[in-house]
């Protein structure tokens, strides 16, 4: 039967005696090739998701993978505008309410701009 204890190395560098029973996983080399033109390989797990990018060591560049592993297509939150935000806290209704009342207000002379106030609202004690 195998021993499949992995034995911890001795001080004075003696070798591990025994590897039987022990698997060592297959591995793959993938291939890069970063902008720069600095080609290298990385050693991968054959069951490992081959990343379709790489850091270059070189230069630190983003290397694609020479293997024709293409970048995922990133899923892309449509970007959230005003609008988006404004209804995730408010209906159409409840703004159109909004609106007619602030322009109701507007028009009133309430509020607006202070050159638009109308003269003979409420007027302040100078
Ligand atoms: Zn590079």
């Amino acid at each position: 039967m195998a021993e499949r204890t992995l034995r911890g190395a001795r001080l004075g560098g003696q070798s591990f005696e025994d590897e039987r029973g022990i698997e060592f996983a297959a591995r793959q080399q993938v291939g890069y090739l970063c902008k720069q033109g600095h080609d290298f390989e990385v050693t991968m797990s054959v069951e490992a998701d081959i990343p379709a990018k790489w850091e270059c060591p070189r230069c630190g560049a983003e290397a694609l993978s020479t293997a024709g592993i293409l970048p995922e297509e990133k899923v892309e939150k449509p970007a959230r505008t005003h609008w988006d935000m404004l209804l995730e806290r408010r209906s159409e209704k409840e703004l159109e309410d909004i609106l007619k009342e602030r322009l109701e207000l507007l028009r009133g002379g309430e509020i607006g701009p202070a050159h638009l106030h109308r003269a003979n609202k409420k007027k302040r004690v100078s």
